[in-house]
């Protein structure tokens, strides 16, 4: 099901299961799989990168991370394309286009990608397919190795309820990667005021598999964001208007009261705060 071959586009999106979908009656009787035991199929980690490339990333890390932090996240995409050898994945999570705007003419040897949950809102399918078109980026997704109906009769109804770690684990973390495989770099757009968490964020990172994460809006503010969008005319994720500041998945994500931390609708009600993505 993983599509994340050349040229796989946004045609990959058709096919999806809808919302809350036609999720399989969750008969008790029948054994259910260990959540911690993903499905088999495909890989749940990405290759490590061989000890050559990751020392030459470290490298660019160390020479660069500090000159980098404070210039502006056009810039540093600039160095990027001059530095960063082989195609860099741009990822998308749809809420903004904010990364593919800076990206488009700027990194040209750049990939969005794209995780399909399956539990996405409609909306966010929307702004996908609106992506795809107005970007000339190729557009690649990266879909979990079970259907929604398929993890609910392998794992049991609703797993994002019972154990939202796992299915995170499953629908987020492993197909991501997966999709990394093809590439040495990522682009990222984790910023620092997300929560505690990402309060430190580096400009430059080399994540645990020897790959360079590029983080060039590290040091946005959500305010940044929004003057970006309104000055560059971009698509708007049409929830972001409604109250809902950070989107992810349907069932995992409520809107926030005005004031309130814009993070709190993901996960609401329980002590997650991240997917594992950028851990
Ligand atoms: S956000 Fe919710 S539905 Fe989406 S992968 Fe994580 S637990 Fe599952």
């Amino acid at each position: 099901m993983t599509n994340t071959g050349a040229g796989a586009g946004i045609t990959a999106l058709t096919g999806l299961v809808g919302l809350g979908g036609t999720a399989a009656a969750d008969t008790p009787d029948r054994p259910r799989k260990d959540p911690e035991v993903s499905p088999a199929g495909a890989p749940t980690t990405t290759t490590h990168l061989t000890a050559e490339q990751s020392a030459a990333h470290q490298a660019l890390v160390d020479e660069w991370n500090d000159k980098l932090d404070g210039k502006t996240a056009e810039e540093i995409l600039d160095w990027v394309n001059e530095h960063v050898i082989g195609t860099v994945a741009v990822t998308m999570s749809m809420q903004d286009t904010v990364l593919a705007e800076l990206a488009q003419g700027r990194v040209h040897d750049a990939e969005l990608v794209f995780l399909d949950t399956g539990y996405h809102f409609d909306e966010t399918m929307d702004v996908a397919r609106e992506v795809d078109e107005r970007y000339s980026l190729p557009l690649k997704t990266v879909e979990p190795v079970l259907s929604v109906e398929e993890q609910n009769r392998e794992y049991g109804a609703n797993l994002y309820r019972s154990n939202p770690t796992a299915c995170c684990r499953m629908r987020k973390v492993e197909p991501l990667a997966r999709m990394l495989n093809p590439y040495e770099a990522w682009i990222s757009g984790v910023k620092r005021v997300d929560s505690e968490l990402r309060k430190d964020t580096p400009i430059l990172d080399v994540d645990r598999t020897g790959r360079l994460k590029i983080n060039p809006i590290a040091a946005w503010t959500d305010q940044d964001v929004e003057d970006y969008i309104e000055a560059h005319d971009l698509i708007i994720h049409p929830l972001t208007k409604q109250g809902y500041p950070s989107i992810g998945c349907a069932t995992c994500t409520l809107p926030v009261a005005p004031g309130e931390d814009p993070r709190s609708g993901r996960w609401a009600g329980s002590t997650k705060t991240e997917c594992g993505l950028h851990l």
